[in-house]
């Protein structure tokens, strides 16, 4: 029986059902068991208290919860807490919860490392290790709702270590999980994918129906300069990036939201503001402005608050669209993405060095 156990989140409750007719004539088990894993957060079955024990152990040997470990949490002084989370072959990921009154957002990771070597990011300096599985993709949504209980997990970004496009199978399957009724019931116009700009991945989820939200790493809008901090840009550049974009809006519901990370004397000045007006022009879309968060030993800068304001107000003046200043939370605790894990590895002699 053992060598046959099952991954209980991968089980669809009619499964359940039929598994429970024919091993206790108590199909109604089923909802109590989806109760405790989506309502409760309760991943143990021995937890399981209004189930009997006699089924309880049944249910251990018949089926398992592959949940990743949380290895360290740390908080801000803001509430924001960032999670070092270690799977199942000793790799690390990180997922950020970020909570306001009104929101509770859960950052997650789709990839240990990334292949696409933004050369702000700290992730980019791991390399892509590997795809996160669907199951290590729903655990970070899973164990981030049990941290919250008796709140509610309100949105999901795609935005911590990775890129989710580049496991676009993987991060699609976790969302049409924790959509289905007889699991999380997330509505995906919660959830948002962040891309550094993957083309033939925004062209697939353009066809998927899903209504999920994009969220686009644009960082510059010239070209020459997107090339120097994000290669991604020699591959897909900008007006192709621009066409996906349009012909995204026209099948989505949603306006695209373009990330523009903040680099002192770099992306800040009148000619940058003046090319991003001509990119995002006709795009119905909003910004989130976000100042570079420093990592290791990288030579970019960080704009004062000053520069910020001033980027801001100019932004606000020539471009007719919302422009939102995202605080840089967290940074008490390394909360940009993939500062942790590179600590972390840094510790074990990766060989790289922030
Ligand atoms: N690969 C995806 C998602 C991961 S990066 C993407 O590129 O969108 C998530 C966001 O974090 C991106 O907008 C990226 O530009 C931003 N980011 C990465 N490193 C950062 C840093 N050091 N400071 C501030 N933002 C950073």
């Amino acid at each position: 029986m053992a060598e046959d156990k099952k991954n209980i989140l991968f089980v669809s409750k009619e499964d359940l059902v039929l598994f429970l007719k024919r091993a206790s004539g108590k199909p109604f088990v089923a909802t109590q068991i989806n109760n405790w894993i989506y309502n409760k957060f309760v991943f143990d079955f021995d937890s399981m208290l209004n189930i009997s024990k006699n089924m309880r152990e049944i249910l251990k040997q018949n089926f398992f919860f592959d949940l990743p470990k949380i290895e360290t949490i740390q908080k801000s002084f803001d509430g924001t807490k960032k999670y070092l989370l270690k799977l199942k072959d000793d790799m690390f990921i990180e997922m950020v919860m970020i909570p306001n009154p009104k929101k509770k957002t859960v950052c997650i990771s789709s990839q240990v490392g990334c292949a696409r070597n933004c050369k702000f990011c700290a992730t980019a300096k791991l390399g892509l290790i590997r795809n996160l599985t669907v199951s290590e993709t729903l655990g970070q949504i899973l164990l981030v709702s049990k941290e919250l209980f008796p709140y509610k997990l309100t949105n999901i970004v795609f935005m911590g270590m990775g890129e989710p496009l580049d496991n676009y199978e993987n991060v699609l399957q976790a969302i049409r999980f924790i959509k289905s009724e007889d699991r999380l019931r997330f509505s995906p116009r919660r959830v948002t994918i962040s891309t550094s700009g993957v083309i033939p991945g925004i062209n697939k989820l353009a066809e998927e129906n899903l209504n999920i939200k994009l969220a686009v790493s644009l960082n510059s809008a010239v070209n020459e300069k997107r090339n120097e901090i994000m290669p991604i840009n020699k591959t897909y550049p900008l007006d192709e990036l621009k066409n996906t974009l349009l012909n995204f809006r026209k099948k989505t519901n949603f306006r695209i939201t373009f990330e523009y990370i903040m680099i002192k004397n770099f992306n800040m000045d009148n000619s940058d503001i003046k090319a991003l007006r001509k990119f995002v022009g006709d795009i119905s879309c909003k910004i989130n402005i976000i100042p570079w968060n420093p990592v290791g030993n990288l030579t970019f800068k960080s704009p004062s608050k000053y520069e910020i304001d001033e980027f801001r107000n100019k932004l606000q003046e020539n471009l007719n669209i919302a422009i939102t200043l995202r605080n840089s939370r967290g940074q008490d605790i390394d909360a940009a993405c993939g500062q942790l894990v590179a600590k972390k590895c840094q510790g074990r002699d990766n060989g790289f060095i922030l």
